[in-house]
């Protein structure tokens, strides 16, 4: 039974924040240091989170991502993942990482039931690596890659916020390895989160990023599968992997939106950019199926129609993506 909401939209999609620590801090994503770890009691327990996952099938998603922080991070994550894979009804479990930790845990991922991994990869270059993530290891992530084709995994969709003047001199380096090593990557558009007043000096639309890549290469539209949600897919000929832009700020993006959130404290969004969120916690501790099942329609029948970030006058709130789950 398809789960619709006031907009007509299907909502298939389920992104399941597991935690909001990471090892790597990404400047558009969290602040350098001040992070304030949230206590064991208010991040939701593996028992929690399988039942929002089971409730939420049953109203009609059909797949979940798991995401965070960094999920690779919270201890007993295989075991959860081999649990979540096995409950009826899903269709797809995908897992978004920043690839540090993949070297060692993409066999046991891909055994978990795992069928697909985002990678966050934001520079080839090793330099400009560490300076986005402050202290990353390009090494580390380029080998994650590897095993995880190694374990069995299609060649992971690579993630890649590009931002004027810090990485976008390497659009074309990327688009190249849907051909050379038949990774699809998705160019997302840098969006404000971390506060910083003059954001849209890293803006970059995804227009612009075609254009880049259609001086070198032909691009051919490619169809979308069916939880694809709002990326627009193309294809270089020939190329193994696709290339696909997520405007979420230049815009083309809301009308298509397919998704709800679950942040790792049990806050449900129906839009990444809405202020309006509701805390799950009361229908979970003590469970009550019924009760979650229907506070998660509200949430689907109340997203709103689209978000207004690239409008005139949009003040820019502060939140923190690593706790939304991006
Ligand atoms: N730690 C994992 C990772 O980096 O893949 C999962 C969580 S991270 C919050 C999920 C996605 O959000 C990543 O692909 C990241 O690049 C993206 N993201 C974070 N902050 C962003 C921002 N300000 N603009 C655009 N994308 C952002
Ligand atoms: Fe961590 Fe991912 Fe945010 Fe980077 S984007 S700081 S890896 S949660």
């Amino acid at each position: 039974m398809a789960l619709l909401d006031s907009y007509g939209r299907t909502i298939n999609y389920l992104r399941l924040s597991v935690t909001d620590r990471c090892n790597l801090r990404c400047f558009y994503c969290m602040p350098k240091e001040g992070v304030v770890k949230k206590g064991h009691a208010a991040v939701l327990s593996y028992e929690e989170l399988l039942l929002i996952a089971e409730t939420a099938l049953e109203l009609g998603i059909e797949k979940i991502r798991i995401t965070g922080g960094e999920p690779l991070v919270r201890a007993g994550i295989v075991s959860f993942l081999g649990k979540l894979s096995a409950i009826r009804g899903l269709r797809h479990l995908a897992l978004t990482t920043n690839g540090l930790l993949l070297a060692e845990m993409a066999a046991d991922l891909h055994k978990a039931g795992v069928q697909r991994l985002n990678v966050s990869l934001d520079s080839l270059n090793p330099q400009t690596f560490s300076e986005i993530t402050r202290g990353g290891d390009l090494k580390r992530v380029l080998s994650g890659l590897d095993a995880a084709e190694q374990a069995g995994f299609p060649p992971p969709k690579i993630n890649c916020v590009i931002m004027r003047g810090v990485n976008d001199a390497e659009i074309l380096d990327f688009a190249d390895k849907t051909l050379s090593h038949g990774n699809s990557i998705r160019f997302i558009e840098y969006m404000p989160a971390a506060k910083e007043d003059d954001w849209q000096r890293y803006c970059i639309s995804g227009e612009e990023i075609l254009e880049q890549i259609a001086e070198r290469y032909t691009l051919e539209q490619v169809d979308k599968g069916p939880f694809a949600g709002p990326s627009r897919d193309f294809r270089i000929p020939g190329a193994r992997g696709s290339i696909g832009i997520i405007t979420a700020v230049s815009g083309h993006f809301c009308c298509e939106c397919n998704r709800i959130r679950v942040t790792s404290t049990g806050q449900a969004k129906g839009c990444l950019f809405s202020d309006a969120k509701t805390d799950l916690l009361p229908w979970l501790r003590p469970p009550d199926r019924e009760g979650l099942a229907e506070v998660l329609r509200r949430i689907v029948t109340r997203k709103p129609e689209r978000h207004n970030i690239s409008q005139d006058g949009y003040t820019h709130k502060n939140f923190t993506m690593s706790q939304v789950g991006g």
